[in-house]
């Protein structure tokens, strides 16, 4: 449901932990990635964006998983710290399911990528957001990938469409 105070709250929050919210990334090499299906290409632009140095890897599903997820990825129980030597060692698998990648528009991928790769940079710094899956898309957005979340609040987003265009409004207005 749409909750405009409490998506503000929410972003005033990270807007602090991130000191502030950072320009959009450029569309086209992304859509370029995924038109050639190059998903783990995707996956590593998100990861240096987001400065995240793991090495990571998707697994490609029929089944499994959280019920409701396009995509999902288990964390550690002991999360690696950012900027730590056990996070450049570590390794990430981010899950997708095959019908989300046949029937997903490229955009929306992207936005599914990008909030899970949050959920670790969340992780990695031990934010008391990081269950918040509206927060988690809030951190995609706020680290540059706002403008993929445009196809996405039907399919795979968190975020209300009334809730997304606010939060746009909210970012322009910085
Ligand atoms: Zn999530």
């Amino acid at each position: 449901m749409t909750n405009y105070i409490e998506v503000a709250g929410l972003l005033s929050q990270l807007n602090a932990s991130f000191r502030g919210v950072r320009e959009p990334v450029d569309q086209v090499p992304y859509r370029e990635l995924i038109a050639k299906r190059d998903y783990e290409g995707v996956l590593g632009k998100i990861a240096d964006q987001l400065c995240i140095p793991s090495a990571l890897q998707i697994g490609y599903v029929n089944s499994g998983g959280p019920e409701e997820a396009s995509c999902w990825v288990y964390m550690p129980t002991v999360m690696p710290q950012f900027g730590s030597s056990t996070l450049r060692k570590s390794k990430f698998t981010v899950y997708v399911r095959k019908r989300f990648l046949a029937v997903a528009p490229p955009d929306t991928v992207v936005a599914a990528f990008a909030h899970e790769m949050s959920h670790i940079v969340l992780g990695v710094i031990s934010h008391p957001l990081r269950h918040n899956e509206k927060a988690v898309d809030l951190t995609a957005m706020v680290l540059g990938y706002r403008h993929f979340f445009a196809s996405s609040h039907s399919v795979s987003g968190y975020l209300s469409r009334d809730e997304y265009q606010y939060v746009l409004g909210l970012m322009s207005m910085k």
